[in-house]
C-alpha cells in the first residue's frame, strides 16, 4: 500500500561543513526521490491539504502528476495557483498547513509535500516557459513594496490584462526575500531573482528606489500618473527593541539590520567589504524564524552564537526545522531566559548580557504559558553583540502621508478581507495588514486583492 512506503529524506548539507558557509542547507529531491515521494499520496476524496493552503494549490493534482513524472503538468497545475512555487517550497511552514492537514501524518508521516512543490518549481526554473502575455485592457495599477503580496498581487494583475508597475523602496526587488531571509535558506540567484524574472516576464513592470510616501505619493500616483487602484504590500519592517537599559550601546542591532547587511549588502560574500561586526560572541534575543536566522548567519560569519528566549523551547514560535538545523550547526540555546540590561565599557561597547531566570506560569491571551521572572537569578552573558529578534511593525510612512487611509492601533493598515481598505481605490495585504506573519499568508492576501481590484475596475 501507499501508506506503507517511509517518507523520503532530503538530502541536506553536513551540518559541521554547513555551519562554515552561506551554501544552501537542503539539497531538495532528484526525480527518482521526488516521484517515490509522490507515491505515498493516498490522492485523498476531500483533499484537506488543499484547504490548508493559504493560496488553494491543487496538491492532489500536482502530485498525481509527478507521480507518472509528468514533471511539466505538475508546474503546469501549481502555476495555476503560485507564481513563486521554489521560494514557498523552501520557507512555507508546511508542518502547520499543507502537511499539518495530511491524512497520513495522523498515524504516520505526512507527505512531503513542500519538498515535492520545491522540486517542481526548480525543474521549471531550468525549464522555462514562454510567458503569456494579457491582451492589455487599458487600465494602470500601482503596487506599493515588491514582497510575496506585492508579487502575488503583480502576477494576478497581470495575466488578467492590467498594466502593472511595482515600486520598490529598496534596490532590489524581492522584500524580505531578499534583505530577511538568508542565502542558506533560500538562493537569492538561482531561486528568487528567477521566479522574479517569471512576474517580469507576464509584463509587471519594477521600479526600484522609490519610496511611496517620499519620492511619490498614492494621492500623486493616483490623482498625476494616472493609475486607476493602488495595492499597498509594503510589509512590516519597522523592529522592536526591548526598552532595557544599554539598548543605544554599540554592538545591538535589530535583526533586520543585522540581516540586511549579511543578505542585501551581502556580507557572506568575500568579494563584497560590507561593514559588519560580530566580535567572538553574539547574543540573539527571540525565537522565531527571524531569531533563527539571524543567529545562524552569526554562526557562519565566525562567532559564537546563542539564542536568549523567555519561554520554553515548546513554545518557541520558529518552524521545527528550523530549530533542528540550528541545534545540528552548533548554536547554544538558553531557554527561559529574558535579558534584563545590556553592559558595555568605558567606549560604548557591548560587553556582556543580562539576564534572569523565567518559568512558566499560566496561559495569557494567547494561549501561551506566561513566562515569570525567578527572585534573585540575575546573571550575566559575556558577548559583544545582541542582536534583537523581538518582531517588527509595518512603517508609519504610507499611511502618515495620505489621507483616508486608516490604520489600527499597531500601526497596520485595516483592509477587508479582500483587501479593500477606508479610501476607495486602495487595497492593502501581507505583513502591512497582519503584522508579521508568512510568505503564503502575505501571497494569498495579494491574490485576494487582485481579485478584488478587477471587481473594483470592471
Ligand atoms: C528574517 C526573516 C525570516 C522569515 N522567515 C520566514 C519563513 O521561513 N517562512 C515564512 O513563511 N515567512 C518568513 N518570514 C516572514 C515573511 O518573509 C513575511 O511575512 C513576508 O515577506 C511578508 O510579505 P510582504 O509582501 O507583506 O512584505 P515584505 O516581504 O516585507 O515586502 C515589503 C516590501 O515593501 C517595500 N516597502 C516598504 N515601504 C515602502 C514604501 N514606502 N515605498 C515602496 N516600497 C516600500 C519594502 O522595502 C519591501 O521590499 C520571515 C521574515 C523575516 C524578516
Amino acid at each position: 500500500m501507499a501508506n506503507k512506503i517511509p517518507r523520503v529524506p532530503v538530502r541536506e548539507q553536513n551540518p559541521a561543513v554547513r555551519a562554515t558557509n552561506f551554501e544552501e542547507v537542503c539539497l531538495g529531491y532528484n526525480l527518482e526521490e521526488a516521484t517515490l515521494e509522490a507515491s505515498r499520496c493516498l490522492n485523498c476524496k476531500n483533499p484537506r491539504c488543499m484547504a490548508a493552503c493559504p493560496v488553494g494549490i491543487k496538491i492532489p493534482q500536482f502530485i498525481e502528476a509527478l507521480k507518472v513524472g509528468d514533471v511539466a503538468a505538475a508546474a503546469d497545475i501549481i502555476a495555476q495557483d503560485s507564481s513563486l512555487p521554489s521560494i514557498c517550497g523552501r520557507v512555507c511552514p508546511q508542518e502547520s498547513q499543507c502537511e499539518g492537514s495530511c491524512i497520513l501524518g495522523i498515524k504516520g508521516e505526512s507527505v512531503a509535500i513542500g519538498k515535492l512543490e520545491r522540486y517542481v518549481g526548480d525543474w521549471r526554473l531550468s525549464n522555462p516557459k514562454e510567458a503569456e502575455v494579457a491582451a492589455s485592457n487599458g487600465k494602470k495599477v500601482a503596487v506599493v513594496g515588491s514582497g510575496p503580496a506585492g508579487l502575488a498581487c503583480a502576477s494576478d494583475l497581470a495575466k488578467m490584462g492590467y498594466s502593472v508597475t511595482v515600486f520598490e523602496a529598496l534596490h532590489e526587488v524581492g522584500g524580505v526575500l531578499v534583505y530577511g531571509i538568508p542565502e542558506f535558506r533560500l538562493p537569492k540567484k538561482g531561486v528568487v531573482a528567477k521566479e522574479i524574472e517569471s512576474v517580469r516576464r507576464l509584463g509587471v513592470k519594477f521600479e526600484t528606489d522609490v519610496i511611496v510616501g517620499r519620492t511619490v505619493t498614492i494621492d500623486s500616483l493616483m490623482d498625476e500618473e494616472g493609475f486607476d487602484a493602488v495595492f499597498v504590500g509594503s510589509g512590516a519592517g519597522l523592529p522592536r527593541f526591548m526598552g532595557i537599559e544599554g539598548e543605544n550601546l554599540n554592538g545591538v542591532l535589530s535583526a533586520n539590520e543585522f540581516l540586511t547587511r549579511a543578505n542585501l549588502m551581502r556580507a557572506y560574500d568575500e568579494q563584497y567589504d560590507t561593514p559588519i561586526y560580530v566580535g567572538q560572541r553574539v547574543v540573539v534575543v527571540g525565537g522565531g524564524n527571524v531569531a533563527m536566522d539571524a543567529v545562524r548567519t552569526a554562526k557562519r560569519l565566525g562567532a559564537e552564537a546563542t539564542i536568549v528566549y523567555r519561554r520554553s523551547e515548546a513554545e518557541l514560535p520558529a518552524r521545527v526545522e528550523e530549530v533542528h538545523h540550528a541545534k545540528e550547526e552548533g548554536i547554544e540555546f538558553r531557554m527561559l531566559t529574558n535579558p534584563t540590561r545590556v553592559l558595555g565599557n568605558e567606549q560604548g561597547w557591548v560587553t556582556g548580557l543580562n539576564c534572569v531566570e523565567m518559568e512558566l506560569g499560566e496561559p495569557d491571551a494567547s494561549g501561551r504559558r506566561s513566562p515569570i521572572e525567578k527572585a534573585g537569578s540575575d546573571f550575566t552573558v559575556a558577548c559583544d553583540v545582541v542582536i534583537m529578534a523581538l518582531g517588527t511593525s509595518p512603517n508609519p510612512l504610507i499611511a502618515s502621508t495620505t489621507d483616508n487611509l486608516e490604520t489600527n492601533r499597531r500601526g497596520c493598515i485595516v483592509a477587508d478581507e479582500n483587501g479593500a481598505t477606508s479610501r476607495p481605490g486602495v487595497f492593502a495585504g501581507g505583513d502591512t495588514v497582519t503584522g508579521a506573519a508568512t510568505v503564503i499568508l502575505a501571497m494569498g492576501a495579494g491574490r485576494k486583492a487582485a481579485k478584488a481590484i478587477d471587481e473594483y475596475l470592471r
